[in-house]
């Protein structure tokens, strides 16, 4: 088979000379052979599938580092990198997309006065908070908390992982009162008010990486419901007679299911099922989902700990929130049912309803 130049197979390959001179520096598309003399380096015809294969996953934007791995693979195995990178990128861009529709909501709202948002709201919100040991743990270390603004639930890890909850919303409390927001607005309270907890966790665990917390608030501005969520707490919303999960885990077996390399019953029983990608410390990437709900009457809200989303199906959960007109009763039916499922875990819960002021 006769070699082609560089030139030859950059057009046959839709790559440039350019590009094909910095693949082979970086080992992903080596010539067939490099010409002693001239140093003209020349390609073999049957590498053209592969330098195909390359210039379409640049196309969909994958590093170079990755494209090398996925070109080393055989072709289901390709397929199934491809699929996980996209899911990846579809993840950041799930991630980015909350934050623009924050700013949107938030920019458009901007005439609003911040400083005093508790006399401006329309709305108020009912709502009771309960946190159990469940039936196995000897101590809890979930922390709960629901107050006329301010709900939160975080579920803390390690030796100190029960003053790592209560400091992470401690520090949050703060956000209360509204005079404590500073001047940027919501957005930025918020922020700081998560680095703030971020601190408080680092102190109450005295530096210990293993130690660290989840943490799952909203909180009540104007018209709006702000929401931080970092980790496997969750927040569900019951609106129009249907129950909507609004955060997203933070695990390693959630990045597994998204990138298809599990499937939901390997989830289940997968055994680093609880391995948390982000916390506020305890390893983990700090970084928090943000996200801003219209506030309706009508809503009602659950924050809850991994010890009742683990043990109790969601349409257990959606039966027991509809049935209960009292968030009070809720929380205590819902910790009932996590305990009536062995209450593996601490369990904590928050309802919360919006009503008009
Ligand atoms: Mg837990």
């Amino acid at each position: 088979m006769e070699l082609l130049t560089i030139g030859a197979f950059a057009r046959a390959s839709r790559l440039s000379a350019k590009a094909l001179r910095l693949y082979d520096e970086l080992g992903l598309l080596v010539p067939a052979r490099v010409d002693p003399v001239s140093g003209y380096r020349l390609y073999d015809p049957a590498q053209l599938p592969r330098a195909r294969l390359v210039a379409w996953l640049r196309r969909l934007g994958m590093p170079l580092a990755r494209i090398r791995s996925v070109c080393g693979l055989d072709a289901a195995g390709a397929a199934a990198e491809v699929r996980a990178y996209w899911a990846e990128v579809e993840a950041a861009t799930a991630e980015r997309r909350d934050l623009a529709a924050f700013l949107v909501s938030h920019l458009s709202h901007e005439e609003a006065p911040v400083s005093a948002p508790s006399i401006t709201s329309p709305y108020a919100i009912r709502y009771a908070a309960l946190s159990d040991a469940g039936r196995v743990r000897e101590s809890n270390q979930d922390t709960a908390y629901a107050g006329s603004r301010l709900l939160a639930v975080a579920d803390g890890f390690g030796p100190s992982g029960g003053p790592a909850s209560a400091a992470a919303v401690q520090a949050l409390r703060r956000l209360e009162s509204g005079d404590g927001l500073p001047a940027g607005g919501l957005l930025d309270a918020l922020h700081d008010a998560v680095e703030e907890a971020g601190r408080a966790v680092r102190d109450a665990t005295g530096g210990d990486t293993g130690a660290g917390t989840t943490l799952t608030a909203m909180l009540l501005d104007g018209s709006r419901l702000a929401l931080v969520h970092i980790g496997d707490s969750r927040a569900y919303l019951l609106r129009d007679g249907g129950l909507f999960r609004v955060t997203t885990d933070h695990t390693l077996v959630q990045s597994l299911l998204d990138e298809g390399r599990l499937t939901e019953e390997e989830a289940a029983s997968h055994p680093q099922a609880s391995l948390l990608l982000r916390a506020l410390y305890g390893g983990g990437d700090p970084t928090p989902q943000l996200r801003l709900h219209d506030a309706l009457p009508g809503d009602r809200y659950l924050l809850c700990s991994d010890g009742l989303s683990r043990v109790v199906a969601s349409r257990e959960i959606e039966r027991v929130l509809r049935a209960c007109d009292e968030p009070r009763q809720a929380v205590l039916d819902l910790v009932a049912a996590a305990n009536r499922a062995g209450g593996p875990d601490n369990v904590s819960c928050v309802v919360a309803d919006v009503v008009e002021a």
